[in-house]
């Protein structure tokens, strides 16, 4: 016998007695409400001091970013869905009051509006959670990320081969010239030679005029004459164009033509595994607890040259030094722990080599040639070889790094390396053995090397992957933000600090 079936009733026209509130619908602890809660305690007077004033009304700048640090949190960064949420979803419509900004403003609200303003308020939600007791800014680690810029992979500008086209243009020229001089061999009144050191569109116009006036009348070949053309048509023009492209670059080696502020860079997440090389920015990071504390943008496509930076820029935005400081080897150059040591920070920062000297020395494993190893006579300053030659000093020299540090190494060369019979293992040079030794190095690695092995320093270690690596895990895999939707380094720069607080903010609401 079957049984009779019951449907719940089905009314689209019921009307309720008490209008309904969005308010009921969003649950208590909702992320969304911790967004509203964290946004509604910053000051953003900065931002509201950046609306001129007349015309038509604006939408508020509060709704509007917690509209967007909420899209980000749900994993919504392209305005047209924002804009789309803000009509369909509950949450965005509790949160905006619903009022429904259009995809431009919303765009222009983050491209614009939040340039040079959402640092600030980054560094307020930072010490509203540091007054929670969720993140310290004592001990931090720090780490970078490469994320791919909204920019075309194929629109390269290299500055290698801008030097190699001015390189050619300078060598044509002077080929040129010599045409003219070769001319002028039987008259013996060669014209002054013009100057080929200084590249530059009017000079090269200037010596293609000069060319031109002194093969005047001269029964010339017809190939120098239609080089002559070309190179007037063409030469200044192109050096202009690399001298923009030069000046767009500064110290860089690419840029992209689509996002001049982005550079080429090797990614991990090589999807097409040819190695290939994109557009993207090099994204310096600190954490504390899996809470991003800081965060800065770096062009380069090496760590190691933007730790004094990111430093600086935490010191500056907190007022405060941080007291221990966790890294890869990445980071562990002279330049770095040298300022970490001015700064009385602790460095918990590993330098290449860290680990196989650790491995090396638990198998029991040295290299007798290695320059560690060597004897050395502090007195006499002197090294002694395997074969118990005397390796003296032979001078020192400076040399400066990328930044501007100054090096100070010390050179030691061994008298007769002939004929002796542990040469093959012991160097591939053709004369007597020369070792460098840098003592500021040596020292500042031995010190490294204490903290590292220490039981603090273990556990440093150890944190450092799952906390500073795992922010940036889940913001490329589970956040699955793998490309910046803006272009140029202070939208970007704005974008990343977006990330960053919908990070710590979904954080927060798991935590709670
Ligand atoms: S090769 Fe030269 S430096 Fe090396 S062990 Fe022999 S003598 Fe010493």
């Amino acid at each position: 016998m079957s049984r009779k079936v019951i449907f719940k009733t089905y009314n689209q026209d019921q009307l309720s007695l008490l209008p309904p509130s969005y308010d009921d619908l969003v649950p208590a602890n909702h992320p969304v409400r911790i967004v509203n809660m964290i946004i509604d305690n910053v000051d953003i007077s900065a931002l509201e001091e950046s609306y001129r004033g007349g015309g038509t009304s604006s939408y508020h700048p509060r709704m509007l970013l917690k509209v967007i640090i909420y899209a980000y949190l749900r994993n919504l960064y392209s305005s047209r869905k924002i804009e789309q949420a803000l009509s369909e979803n509950i949450h965005f419509m509790w949160l905006s009051g619903q009022s429904k900004p259009d995809h431009n403003t919303i765009n222009d609200f983050r491209g614009k509006r939040l340039q040079g303003n959402l640092k600030k308020i980054f560094h307020q939600v930072v010490l509203l959670l540091v007054e929670q007791g969720v993140v310290s800014l004592k001990d931090i680690f720090v780490d970078g990320t490469k994320i791919e810029a909204n920019a075309n992979r194929y629109t390269f500008v290299w500055g290698k081969s801008i030097k190699t086209s001015k390189e050619r243009i300078r060598k044509q020229l002077k080929e040129l010239w010599s045409y003219v001089e070769r001319v002028y061999k039987e008259e013996q009144t060669i014209p002054n030679t013009p100057d080929f050191e200084v590249i530059d569109a009017a000079k090269i116009e200037d010596t293609i005029n000069q060319i031109n006036e002194a093969l005047k009348g001269k029964d010339i070949d017809k190939k120098i004459k239609q080089k002559l053309n070309y190179a007037k048509k063409n030469w200044p023009v192109n050096i202009a164009k690399y001298q923009h492209q030069e000046a767009i670059l500064k110290d860089r080696n690419s840029y992209s033509k689509t996002d001049t502020d982005a550079t080429f860079m090797r990614m991990k997440e090589d999807h097409m595994q040819n190695g290939q090389l994109k557009p993207a920015y090099n994204v310096q990071a600190s954490t504390n607890n899996q809470y991003l504390t800081n965060y800065t943008l770096a062009q380069t496509t090496v760590d190691t040259t933007t730790l004094k930076d990111h430093v600086n820029n935490h010191i500056e935005n907190y007022n405060q030094i941080p007291k221990t400081l966790t890294a890869d080897a990445g980071y562990g150059s002279e330049e770095n722990y040298t300022d970490l040591e001015a700064k009385e920070i602790t460095a918990f920062v590993k330098y290449s080599y860290f680990h196989k000297e650790q491995l090396d020395k638990k198998r029991g494993k040295v290299n007798p040639f290695h320059p560690n190893e060597l004897h050395y006579n502090k007195e006499t300053d002197t090294y002694y070889c395997p074969m118990g030659q005397a390796m003296t000093n032979i001078g020192s020299y400076k040399r400066k790094t990328k930044n501007g540090f100054e090096q100070e190494i010390h050179r030691y060369q061994a008298q007769n390396c002939m004929g002796c019979s542990l040469r093959s293992r012991c160097h591939k040079s053709k004369y007597n053995r020369i070792i460098e030794r840098n003592y500021n190095l040596i020292r500042l690695k031995s010190k490294a090397k204490t903290v590292l092995i220490s039981e603090q320093g273990i556990a440093k270690r150890k944190q450092r992957c799952w906390d500073v690596e795992a922010v940036f895990g889940n913001i490329k895999h589970n956040m699955n933000f793998k490309r910046f939707m803006l272009r140029g380094i202070d939208k970007v720069n704005v974008e990343i600090g977006l990330i960053a607080m919908a990070h710590n903010l979904k954080k927060y609401s798991l935590a709670i």
